[in-house]
């Protein structure tokens, strides 16, 4: 199994319905400046604290938003997916990460390439893509 980024972005795509994605500190926020301003979703104080301890439970502020986009080319083309909003191109074909030089540390953390979870992505998705096929 081939493990190009450019023509993958499977861990750019939200796959369940939400309307944020990948999580950013207060410093990433910072960096991200106006681009950041714009794209991610600051999260209310409340979420954030553990009714257990009263303490914030993460330095998490925020997350990129997440985007319903109809996908041009690959092997999904002509379907409308849920895509972080810094990702340009279309997923198993030919992608780009508009941020990647300050893309948060959660994108280079959960999932590695090759690493365990990037696999099941992509075995997940071959499988969708052959259910698909068949009709
Ligand atoms: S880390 Fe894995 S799932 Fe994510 S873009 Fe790269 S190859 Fe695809
Ligand atoms: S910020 Fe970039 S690397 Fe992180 S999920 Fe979004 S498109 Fe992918």
């Amino acid at each position: 199994m081939e493990f190009d980024c450019l023509k993958c972005g499977l861990c750019c795509w939200v796959h369940k319905e939400q309307d944020c994605y990948a999580e950013v500190t207060q410093r990433e926020l910072k960096r991200l400046g106006s681009w950041g301003k714009r794209n991610v979703k600051v999260f209310n104080v409340l979420e954030l604290i553990s009714p257990m301890t009263a303490t914030l439970e993460s330095d998490m502020v925020g997350a990129i938003k997440s985007e319903s986009r109809e996908i041009q080319a690959g092997p999904v083309k002509g379907y409308t997916v849920l895509l972080c909003a810094a990702l340009e191109g279309s997923p198993m074909h030919s992608v780009k990460c508009k941020i990647y030089k300050k893309r948060p540390s959660s994108c280079k953390t959960s999932v590695k390439r090759g690493d365990a979870a990037c696999r099941k992505l992509r075995e997940g998705f071959l499988t969708g893509v052959a259910k698909l096929d068949q009709g």
